[in-house]
């Protein structure tokens, strides 16, 4: 094994408060688990900033090393799928909410939830999509479940600025689909027409309470917002629309009617990435590798160190941050 001590991005909370800080561990330390990992990168998705800064309910025991997503090299495995040198991705599955996490040079995770990291990502780019942009395409693999096709007409992305919604609007854009970005930044305009959208609107428009049926427009949805945008996305979907629900950067309520799922045949297909099967995470980081366009990952990733990443957290809160962000841990 190569190094003994690491970097962890450290929650804890005891009488003192909440604390959220850099500090070195041995890998020791680390509760057991059948495979050793050297982790390259890791990202912050919107989950690690509510954690990192102790927003929502997220860390469920303390002390708890933050990160929900990782990439790097094997470097002990008692595992059967894998072997000391193989590069590995692991999105989700409670890391960095009940098991300590990815935001640190060493994990021990469990065989069974670690994926290949498909050719030809590094691991880099692996986190630079993240499980925002995993969950991105878990959302387009849904819309063609349900026989969404290129040239079938709009598809709209709502929180098309953050995460989620800039690796949907580069995949849609690439696979062909007109799509429509709403976005709540109006210097972002150019951003997201050169990641793949042929129309910005402004996310006030679907903001605010409006009429359970309106002007039927979107062939589909890609929704990372819900709460009343979510609502007024559904309100809009043509008949037989299909409507992918993955965030609650709005809200997580729902305050609207069943009008368009029982008079437009409206679907409302939601998304989870953390519980996913292996399988379908296999599907998506494949279809990942072959549909997304690297140059177009690029310029939507901003490099951070870990020292770095509690800042970095409470500006992604205050809806501060375009793109993704990706966190170098070597
Ligand atoms: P980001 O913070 O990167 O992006 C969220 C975007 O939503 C912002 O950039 C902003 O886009 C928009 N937004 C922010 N606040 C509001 C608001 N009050 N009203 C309307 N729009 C708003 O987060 P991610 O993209 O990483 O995640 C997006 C959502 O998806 C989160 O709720 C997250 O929890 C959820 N998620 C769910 C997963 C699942 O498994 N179901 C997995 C990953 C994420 P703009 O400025 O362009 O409008």
């Amino acid at each position: 094994m190569a190094a003994t001590t690491f970097r962890a991005l450290w929650l804890d909370k005891g009488d003192a408060g909440f604390s959220a800080s850099v500090r070195s561990l041995d890998a020791g330390e680390l509760p057991d688990a059948d495979v050793l990992v050297e982790l390259e990168y890791s990202t912050l998705n919107y989950k690690d900033a509510l954690a990192i800064t102790n927003r929502g309910p997220v860390v469920r025991s303390f002390p708890m090393i933050a990160g929900i997503d990782g990439a790097g090299r094997v470097l002990e495995s008692r595992h059967p799928r894998w072997k000391a040198g193989d590069r590995v991705i692991h999105n989700g599955w409670g890391v960095g909410e009940t098991r300590w996490g990815c935001l640190a040079g060493l994990a021990r995770l469990r065989g069974d939830e670690l994926v290949a990291l498909p050719e030809p990502l590094t691991a880099r780019q692996a986190m630079g999509i993240g499980t925002a942009g995993y969950t991105a395409m878990l959302c387009v693999l849904a819309l063609e479940e349900h026989g969404v096709e290129p040239g079938d007409g709009e598809v709209l992305v709502t929180g098309a600025s953050g995460g989620v919604g800039s690796v949907a609007v580069a995949l849609l854009g690439a696979l062909g689909y007109r799509v429509t970005a709403s976005s709540g930044k109006p210097d972002a305009a150019d951003y997201l027409q050169q990641l793949g959208a042929s129309e910005v609107i402004d996310r006030a428009e679907l903001a605010k309470p409006g009429k359970p049926l309106q002007k039927e427009r979107w062939r589909a949805v890609v929704d990372a917002v819900g709460s009343q945008t979510l609502v007024n996305a559904l309100a809009q979907t043509r008949y037989g629309g299909v409507v992918a629900a993955c965030g609650l950067a709005q809200g997580g309520d729902l305050p609207g009617t069943v009008m368009p799922f029982i008079l437009r045949g409206v679907t409302l297909a939601g998304v989870d990435s953390v519980m996913a099967p292996l399988q379908r995470r296999e599907r998506a980081w494949q279809r990942l590798a072959r549909d997304l366009d690297l140059g177009k990952l690029e310029s939507m990733l901003e490099e951070i160190t870990l020292d770095q990443a509690v800042d970095k957290a409470a500006e992604l809160l205050a809806g501060r941050v375009t793109g993704r962000v990706v966190v170098a841990l070597q």
